[in-house]
């Protein structure tokens, strides 16, 4: 027994509120989830189910609550997890077939998910980059559960513990009964009183041995702990065809909402010729459906082949559009990535130069070549999927895109409902969702979590290994291990502080930041602004290395007259009255009669360098440039010299050479 005096093996918890901690997820609007008790279904609305008319109950969802169905692949995966941990068919009995189960995102280092079912959350399947899988983390309600058929994983406790659990202790050595002797230090664990009924939930701090041999010390974590209640199971099995009927009022809402917006957007851009933007993902299924209800007929698809998408959506789009007998329009990238991968090295969340290759620039090419110079493209972007798209308005220009004007109808919209809305329409979707996938688009996403870069090495090895085998040259090129690619690491160019607490606690070698291209392409100055007899003013530097003259000759018109001459080894640019002279040694001089206007061109110069020598031919800058005077030649960039008016407005676009 634990008496009163025994406080001090109890280690208060920090905070006993807290079931789960809850990360750091952004505010992007209100959760929107419920339940029909009765029907034993998810509601998408605080209204009448229209199959029994309950009325719905809120379900309490963590931020940013986007839930939605859990697809076979995604429940195999977490079954397999929850056997693992539990025993064989545990998994089965929690997560049975004839249910409808949720899943919703939560923040985390990589990626986790509620798992929702009978309108209550169970648990949260997590996945671990050190170990590459994934753990089922117990909520009080899933051990409930599994307490009714696990035989692994227990912790009995003598009674008088449970009160200070309830106060907000962890549960200390003394407390113990008896547990499982195969429970390992981290492990998932679940209480139980001397009657042997759940008390509570948490991560084992002892292994089950030294939990039998030590007289005392910190035992378990504890998450959650309450009386002995029985779980609240709710015996109505239930099909996502009823989830469909009892939510189908609420749908009709929300599709005329979208539909009377649809009809908005054309009427007030009548002369614009209209595509869906169509990814292959559920979002721009979606839109397109409601976009086709709105119109009465089929429109067009946009799509961009990034040469990076599965087999799998490429096949799936192209049925689609022949059952409609809808054109697709958009570009193939083909190889371009595997080829810019060389100069630019693996991208990066913070150094995204594939968008702008791969997508923006052909896209933007596209559009002006095979549709018109304006579009209106109806788009499948929701404020739940980021921050920016949060914020973002529903009708917007698209920067990179010129001529183009988006919009997004389903942009309220959350995961659940777009779900119901494709499953209410019998609408066949990409098969990648039900082999567990959660996003659709380039399967090598910087974007993506590990998680979905290990499904990729289940689902697809070869494609898996071809970017294994790329990425090996460059961990050797830059010095890291396998790790650096294997788990990950290679999604930043500069580690953010989770990931690199995680490479410390790993005891890896891998440096916060890797180099980009552009940054080898430098220009010192060795002597800066200062007279000179001849004109005025001179400055003097040097690149870090000798440049290729011949290239940077089909750029350097944008300054002036350029004349190359191979055999010297120089480039002359007269720009107004300032002389620009460039050696193949990397050396320059710049003369003119104004410091602060030398100092200017100084860094437009270098700037043009790294356009001209790092080109990859995205052509998202020839759309820029009002005189087409830009067009790429022998696949880079290169400058009519007769059309160009010097305006500089091409040095201005964001190219994605210019990315450090
Ligand atoms: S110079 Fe133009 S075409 Fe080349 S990478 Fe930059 S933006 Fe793309
Ligand atoms: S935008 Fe066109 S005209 Fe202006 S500097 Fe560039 S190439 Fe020349
Ligand atoms: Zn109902």
């Amino acid at each position: 027994m634990i008496r009163t005096q025994e406080n001090h093996y109890l280690a208060r918890r920090k905070d006993s509120r807290k079931k789960f901690r809850r990360g750091h997820a952004p505010y992007l609007g209100k959760i929107r989830f419920y339940w029909c008790d009765s029907c034993n279904v998810p509601r998408i609305a605080h209204t009448k189910c229209a199959i029994c008319g309950t009325k719905s109950r809120v379900v309490n969802l963590s931020p940013p609550g986007d839930p939605f169905p859990a697809m076979e692949g995604h429940l195999q995966r977490a079954i397999r997890t929850i056997d693992e941990q539990f025993g064989e068919g545990i998994g089965t009995s929690l997560l049975p077939d004839n249910k409808t189960i949720i899943m919703n995102k939560v923040s985390s280092l990589d990626a986790m998910y509620e798992i929702v079912i009978d309108g209550v959350i169970i648990g949260r399947l997590r996945f671990d980059i050190p170990k590459r899988g994934y753990t089922f983390l117990l909520s009080l309600e899933g051990a409930r559960r599994i307490g009714r058929s696990s035989k692994l994983k227990w912790i009995s406790i003598y009674d008088g513990v449970l009160q200070y659990l309830k106060d907000g202790a962890n549960l200390m050595l003394p407390g113990i009964q008896g547990c499982d002797s195969g429970i390992e230090i981290d492990d998932e664990v679940w209480i139980v009183n001397s009657d042997g009924l759940v008390v509570g939930s948490g991560i084992a701090r002892m292994s089950g041995s030294e939990m039998a041999r030590e007289k005392k010390g910190f035992a378990v974590k504890i998450r959650e702990v309450s009386d002995p209640i029985a779980a609240s199971e709710n015996p109505k099995t239930a099909t996502w065809d009823d989830a469909v009927k009892a939510n189908i009022k609420d749908l009709a809402k929300i599709e005329l909402e979208a539909v009377d917006f649809i009809k908005d957007v054309i009427a007030q851009n009548s002369e614009r010729p209209l595509v869906v933007g169509f990814s292959g993902g559920k979002d721009s299924l979606a839109t397109y459906l409601v976009v086709e209800n709105a119109i009465g007929k089929s429109p067009p698809i946009f799509f961009m082949d990034t040469g990076l998408e599965l087999p799998e959506t490429i096949e799936f789009i192209t049925g689609f559009a022949k059952k409609r007998h809808v054109k697709i329009l958009g570009e193939q990238a083909g190889d371009r990535f595997w080829d810019s991968i060389d100069v630019f090295g693996p991208p990066a969340r913070d150094f995204r130069w594939c968008c702008k290759v791969l997508k923006l620039g052909p896209a933007a090419t596209s559009i002006a070549q095979k549709i018109g110079d304006e579009t209106l493209s109806f788009m499948g972007q929701r404020k739940l999927e980021s921050f920016q798209r949060s914020i973002e308005p529903r009708v917007t220009e698209n920067p990179w895109v010129p001529g183009q004007l988006s919009a997004n109808p389903i942009q309220n919209w959350n995961a659940l409902e777009v779900w119901l809305y494709i499953f209410s329409k019998k609408e066949v979707f990409n098969p990648l969702y039900s082999k567990g996938y959660h996003r659709m688009g380039c399967y090598l996403c910087p974007a993506s979590p590990l998680a979905e870069l290990e499904s990729l090495r289940h689902t697809h090895p070869e494609l898996y290994q071809k970017w294994a085998k790329k990425m090996k040259d460059w961990a050797i090129k830059y010095g890291f291990p396998d790790e650096w690619y294997e788990l990950g690491f290679w999604r930043w160019k500069t580690l953010p502080k989770g990931q690199l607490e995680l490479v410390t606690h790993l005891g890896l070698d891998i440096t916060s930041t890797r180099r980009g291209p552009s940054e080898n392409i430098k220009l010192n100055v060795t002597r800066g602004v200062a007279p000179c007899t001849k004109s005025g003013f001179s400055l003097e530097g040097s690149f870090s290395s000798g440049i290729d003259l011949d290239r940077l000759s089909k750029v350097m018109p944008i300054f002036g007259k350029t004349r190359f001459s191979e055999e010297l080894g120089t480039l002359h640019t007269i720009s107004s009255e300032n002389h620009i002279s460039l050696f193949s040694s990397g050396n320059i001089v710049i003369r003119g009669s104004k410091e602060k206007v030398i100092e200017n061109l100084t860094k437009k110069i270098e700037r043009a360098t790294k356009r001209a020598l790092l080109c990859q031919a995205c052509g998202s800058c020839i759309p820029q440039c009002s005189q087409g005077a830009l067009h790429l030649k022998d696949g880079q960039i290169s400058v009519d010299e007769t059309k160009c008016i010097n305006c500089l407005e091409c040095d201005a676009w964001p190219c994605p050479t210019y990315l450090a």
